[in-house]
């Protein structure tokens, strides 16, 4: 169980949602963790998906893979970016979880003949969740995000499991709401009204929050603190201005500017511990904001387009790690999407790449755009333009070799065509059950796996090391019946699993390109505004290089 004392703070959402309740829990984190306390930082999605795996990227944006390979919400690629360590697979908890959990445990008669109801059977379970999250890995305090708004309906049982755990130790749980007050450009003025009616929605499921955390688009006066604090009974230093702002990275010093943490510390009865302080993450959010260079980098996808909105949330793991990798070397990245599609019909010159620095071709699935990406990754293999390519990315890359240089004409992935001739990407025989049986979800090579690089290859000379591990989420691989084919047409398998039978990084040699590199595995996942990622750290320099 979790140590004796240890606290809950529950994170809920008033008003709207996407007002970056995710960024606030995880910014809460940092500043508890910066105070000298072991944080657990926790995320609850109240939809019936067990996992995020099976969940369209254009909805609900990126799929984030722990390290034990549990999919989950793109939340939790905040969490461990903040937090800047790998956080355990009990720290995300699905509605569909909790209930698969109580009906496999009924149908195991576990429950002694009782009628297995949602109180208490599906509330405890929810709050053995939030313990055995806090327990496994000897946090003092977590921070629990509970999705959605409140109001909703699905996550009502997970705000009941909260109010309780509250009830039964009134010192060791603590409630914040993030709101939204809007300033309707007509009235131009801030209105705290729908905070109030939402904070008093909270209050009909009978919790009172501690905190108020406004989000806005400007910092919130005195006087509406006051009166958010006089309507909604919190103490008008408990609301705490979240104003919009150029960079997530400032938000943990902006909560401090209104004293988050003391005010938490002071609620939960904590004492100040020796600080951890926060000069690292200062220094690296300092030149965020002051880069010296600025560099062009196209990514080539197809996940972008909702309706008449481009939307970049599906690869936000890349966007930040190109970010963590540009500014710390004082440069600041501007990022160009481009979807592969319009490659395809032409909608798009293929010559408009000249004006890029480098190009990414992130992970992706399915037939869709990828004759566009193979013609964008010809293009700049041929016109020397530093490319990254990310699992999807790598395995394109390696059909488009296989066919203009190593001459094998038809190549292709299995993933378009199951019954193609030249599968230079297939698939392991245990996939192909799973994939005959509909067995999708969870079911990919998932999480981290080790990988041994080549001496004297840009992979083992950027990592500086033999071994590596990294997170990986795909179906298809290297055929290997065509790895010796591809060496002697100039491609360098510079990673391979332990084993040596799967190719988990591929390279040109600098004699050929200046920087062509793809990997199997999804780098991104492992990049931290502290810890850069060293792959995307050399496509950077090779960005520079190439102005
Ligand atoms: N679709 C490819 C596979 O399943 C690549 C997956 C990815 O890019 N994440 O192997």
């Amino acid at each position: 169980m979790a140590k004796k004392g240890h606290k809950y703070i529950f994170v809920i959402g008033g008003v709207m949602s996407g007002v970056g309740k995710g960024v606030a829990t995880a910014s809460i984190g940092k500043v508890l963790q910066a105070n000298g306390y072991k944080v657990n930082l926790v995320k609850v999605d109240p939809y019936l998906n067990v996992d995020a795996g099976t969940m369209n990227p254009t909805e609900h944006g990126e799929t984030f893979v722990l390290r034990s390979g549990l999919e989950t919400d793109q939340d939790m690629g905040n969490y461990e970016r903040f937090l800047n360590r790998d956080l355990p697979e009990e720290n995300y908890v699905t509605s569909g979880m909790v209930y698969s959990e109580v009906i496999k445990r009924e149908r195991n008669l576990e429950y002694d003949g009782e009628c297995v109801e949602a109180i208490p059977h599906v509330r405890d379970e929810i709050i053995r969740r939030f313990q055995k999250a806090a327990s496994v890995n000897g946090s003092e305090i977590s921070v629990i995000e509970i999705g959605g708004t409140v109001g909703d309906f699905q996550n009502a049982m997970f705000i009941e499991a909260a109010r309780v755990m509250r009830a039964k130790h009134p010192d060791n749980v603590l409630f914040i709401m993030v709101t939204y007050l809007p300033i309707p450009s007509k009235v131009g003025e801030m209105k705290t009204k729908p905070t109030q009616n939402a904070i008093r929605q909270l209050n009909a499921y009978g919790v009172q929050p501690t905190i108020v955390i406004g989000r806005s688009e400007e910092v919130i006066d005195a006087r509406r603190k006051g009166k958010i604090a006089e309507q909604c009974n919190i103490k008008p230093d408990h609301v705490i201005s979240a104003p919009d702002i150029e960079s997530i990275y400032d938000v943990p010093m902006n909560f401090e500017r209104d004293n988050v943490s003391g005010v938490v510390l002071k609620e939960l009865k904590l004492k100040k511990k020796k600080k951890a302080g926060m000069q690292k993450w200062n220094a690296f959010v300092r030149k965020v904001h002051n880069p010296k260079r600025e560099v062009n980098i196209a990514v080539v996808g197809k996940y972008f387009d909702t309706g008449d909105f481009v939307l970049s949330d599906a690869y936000i793991s890349v966007i930040e790690a190109v970010k963590f990798s540009s500014y710390t070397q004082g440069v600041k990245p501007n990022l160009a999407w481009l979807n592969s599609k319009d490659f395809e019909t032409g909608k798009k010159k293929l010559a408009a790449l000249k004006k890029y620095d480098g190009v990414i071709v992130p992970g992706g699935f399915g037939k869709t755009g990828i004759e566009g990406k193979i013609k964008v990754i010809k293009y700049i293999r041929e016109n020397k333009i530093p490319y990254l390519g990310l699992c999807y990315g790598m395995q394109l890359a390696i059909v488009e070799y296989a066919r203009n240089v190593a001459g094998i004409k038809k190549a292709t992935t299995r993933e378009t065509d199951e019954n193609a001739e030249r599968q230079v990407i297939s698939i392991m025989e245990d996939q192909k059950e799973k994939l005959h049986n509909k067995d999708y979800g969870g079911t990919m090579r998932l999480g981290a796996y080790p990988a041994y690089l080549k001496r004297g290859t840009i992979a083992r000379n950027a990592y500086k090391k033999e071994l590596v591990e990294e997170r990986h989420r795909h179906r298809y691989e290297v055929n290997p019946e065509y790895v010796k084919r591809l060496e002697e047409a100039g491609m360098v398998f510079s990673g391979v699993s332990p084993d040596k039978k799967l190719m988990e990084i591929v390279e040109l040699p600098k004699s050929k390109h200046p920087f062509f590199l793809g990997t199997q595995f999804h780098p991104e996942f492992q990049a931290r505004p502290l810890s850069p990622h060293p792959l995307f750290t050399e496509f950077i320099k090779a960005t520079l290089k190439r102005q």
